[in-house]
This record gives C-alpha cells, sequence and structure tokens, in this order.
C-alpha cells in the first residue's frame, strides 16, 4: 500500500511573512496528521525561515527548482547543495512552466534530476502533454518521451528517491482538470513505463502524484484511483483552509 503525498507548490507566492503565517495556520490545522506525506515549496526567500517553523512537525520542505551545477560562476542560480543545507528534502524539477517559460529541456530536467539527487534531496519529478498534444492523440508518446529522457541514468535505486508528477499542461491553473479516468489511465502508463526501467516491484512502489487545477471539490475522486498517489497542487495550496482540506480529502 502506498502512502499518499499531497505537495503545495507555492510559485512565486508569498512574501517572508505571509508564508510564513500560511505554514503555521498548516501547523496548527494539520497537527494530528500521520498518514500523508505533506510538503510544501515555498520560494526560495522563504525557504529557511518556513524550515524553522516546520520543525516539530510532519510538514517537509521542497524547492521549486534548482541548478544543475554544484557551484562556481552562475548568477542568479541556486545548487542542490545549498538547498540541501537550509533544510530541504525534496526540490521540483522539470515544473511545465520551467519547460515553457525558461526553455527547460528534457536533457536538462535529467540534469537537475541527477544533481538533486547526488545532493541528497529527492526530486519531485514533472512532466505532461500540452493541450495540442493531447488533442493530436500524442499523450503517451510526450510522456513516454519525457519519462525516458528524464530518467536517463537512473535505476532502482535512483527512482525510491524520485515522486513523479503527472500535470498535463492544459490542466495547471486553468480550472479544467483531468477527468479521474483520464488522470489514472496517463498514472497507469507511466507505472507500466517505470517497470520497463526498474523492476515491476520498484514500479508499483512508485510514488506518481497528479497535478492541475486540484481543488477540494475534486481532490477526493481523483485520490481514491487506484494509481493516483497524491498530489501537486498549485493554486489551491495557497490557503490553509483549501490546502488542508485537500490533505484531509486524500485520507479516504
Ligand atoms: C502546479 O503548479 O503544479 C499546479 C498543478 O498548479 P494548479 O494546481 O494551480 O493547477
Amino acid at each position: 500500500m502506498r502512502r499518499k503525498m499531497i505537495a503545495g507548490n507555492w510559485k512565486m507566492y508569498k512574501t517572508v511573512t505571509e508564508a510564513l503565517a500560511l505554514v503555521q495556520g498548516l501547523k496548527t490545522k494539520l497537527i494530528d496528521i500521520d498518514d500523508v506525506d505533506m510538503v510544501v515549496a515555498p520560494p526560495f526567500t522563504s525557504l529557511a525561515m518556513v524550515y524553522q517553523a516546520i520543525q516539530s512537525s510532519n510538514i517537509m520542505l521542497s524547492a521549486q527548482d534548482l541548478y544543475y551545477e554544484k557551484e562556481g560562476a552562475y548568477t542568479g542560480e541556486i545548487s542542490g547543495g545549498m538547498l540541501k543545507d537550509i533544510g530541504c528534502q525534496f526540490v521540483i524539477v522539470g515544473h511545465s512552466e520551467r519547460r515553457s517559460l525558461f526553455g527547460e529541456t528534457d536533457e536538462i530536467v535529467n540534469k537537475k534530476i541527477h544533481a538533486a539527487l547526488n545532493a541528497g534531496l529527492s526530486a519531485i519529478f514533472c512532466l505532461g502533454e500540452s493541450l495540442e498534444e493531447r488533442e493530436a492523440g500524442m499523450t503517451f508518446d510526450v510522456v513516454n518521451r519525457q519519462v525516458r529522457a528524464g530518467l536517463a541514468g537512473c535505476g532502482e535505486k535512483e527512482m525510491k528517491n524520485i515522486v513523479m508528477a503527472y500535470e498535463p499542461i492544459w490542466a495547471i491553473g486553468t480550472g479544467k482538470t483531468a477527468t479521474p479516468a483520464q488522470a489514472n489511465e496517463a498514472h497507469a502508463y507511466i507505472r507500466h513505463l517505470l517497470s520497463g526501467i526498474i523492476s515491476g516491484q520498484g514500479a508499483e512502489q512508485a510514488l506518481i502524484l497528479y497535478g492541475g487545477s486540484v481543488k477540494p471539490s475534486n481532490a477526493a475522486e481523483l485520490m481514491n484511483q487506484p494509481d493516483i498517489d497524491g498530489a501537486l497542487v498549485g493554486g489551491a495550496s495557497l490557503t490553509v483552509e483549501s490546502f488542508s482540506e485537500i490533505i484531509l480529502s486524500s485520507r479516504g
């Protein structure tokens, strides 16, 4: 039985003061939850303070991105080692906004996954098709390419620290959610692809999150699907009420 994971991607929202207020509220509301893995991904500027605030809670810390070099003259970039140093356990890699707005290719995503693992972080590896690709019947081809390229050089050992996140681009921040059946179909396909990379048992244990306009009103139905192991939540992770409702409804 796989444990559910709910991760909140705060994107470029929240000052340090706002981030602390949000995480304090979550801490209070979710104090008794020990059967769901809960992760928050604030902007870089709030990571250190949020890390202090989540001590003695069940909430874990993620960054939203990293650069794949260890250190050097890369103005504006942040390494995996720096994130680990300030208390991150996870880092999101390959988010569609990074891919579409900042030109991240599958090859860059692969380098970032290895950099995260080498720094002792777990990677939340995002992938998913665009609306045009879905309408052209290319969903599985795109997912296949992204999984294979993103996970190049990863085997059984690496996969223990990789969480997959299927996020159809047409559903991110649009209010349009994949139906539970559409999402589960893609998840089952990703699990099938994983079984060709690692053992069938390893693929069975892999966590595959769904992301794309998850909100309190649709979370339970999505989380009840057999191959959906949790959610990566954007907009609805920005308030205590909606994020904690999603967490509570993932418990079944
Ligand atoms: C995301 O940012 O990963 C995401 C899924 O956003 P939203 O929930 O707002 O669609």
